[in-house]
């Protein structure tokens, strides 16, 4: 099994329920050496955790609003330095960051400053009726950030976590009302971060509308680029 020969930077971009958290937990696994970090799962550790930053974001997930740039950019840029993302040897993956153009231009200039640029950036490209239609069917493990499909993924035992046991929870913000909603915010911020990118050469995109047919392509793309 070939690992990686030189340190991966990596983010996942992606539409809500593209599947983002099971990539990146297929990734991890095939690829040891890297670390993660998803601003959704942050958000809501921090929300169960009732701290301040949590408190202020409780509100905006709810209505499937952004969490203000200032306030994102400062979370982030406080949690690359505590996981020494910050230093060149380090490999790791950004889920759910940058979601806006202004978060864009912020993690870049912090990696600038360190030498450390991003060096992938993917698009999980599926198909939104698609992803409507599953959502309901999201199941979540909150401390871990696991996700089940009840359909296409389903966990060993119902609305149990497969590795710790403990109960699956619904994210409030994925009725079809707040979805939709989230889904437009999304399209109304994607363009400008993809043009970011593509005029830097980092950005890919795979297809598909199931994470099974999706994960082989992602995995043979790193493994192109950093294997
Ligand atoms: P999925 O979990 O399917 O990838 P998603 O990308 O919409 O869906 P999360 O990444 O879990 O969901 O984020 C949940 C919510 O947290 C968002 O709807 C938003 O309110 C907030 N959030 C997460 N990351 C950011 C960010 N970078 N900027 C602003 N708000 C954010
Ligand atoms: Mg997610």
């Amino acid at each position: 099994m070939s690992s990686l020969v030189r340190p991966l930077r990596i983010i996942l971009l992606g539409a809500p329920g593209a599947g983002k958290g099971t990539q990146t937990t297929r990734l991890l696994k095939r690829f040891p050496k890297v670390q993660s970090l998803s601003t959704g799962d942050v958000l809501r550790s921090q929300i169960a955790a009732g701290t301040r930053i949590g408190k202020e974001a409780s509100d905006h997930i709810k209505q499937g609003a952004l969490i203000p740039d200032t306030t994102m950019v400062g979370l982030v840029m406080s949690q690359l330095e505590q996981l020494k993302w910050l230093d060149p040897k380090a490999s790791w993956l950004l889920d759910g960051f940058p979601r806006t153009y202004k978060q864009a231009i912020a993690l870049d200039h912090s990696l600038d400053q360190n030498d450390c640029r991003l060096n992938m950036v993917v698009e999980l490209d599926v198909d939104q009726k698609v992803i409507l239609d599953r959502i309901e069917a999201r199941w979540v493990h909150v401390p871990s950030g696991r996700v089940y499909n009840i359909d296409y993924n389903p966990p060993k035992v119902p609305f149990k976590d497969d590795i710790t046991g403990e109960p699956l929870t619904k994210r409030s913000d994925d009725t079809a009302e707040v979805f939709q909603r989230r889904l437009d915010q999304y399209n109304k911020e994607i363009e400008p971060i993809k043009k970011f990118y593509s005029n830097k050469g980092v950005l890919y995109k795979v297809s598909g509308d199931t994470s099974d047919i999706i994960y082989p392509k992602l995995e043979a793309l790193v493994l192109e680029k950093f294997g």
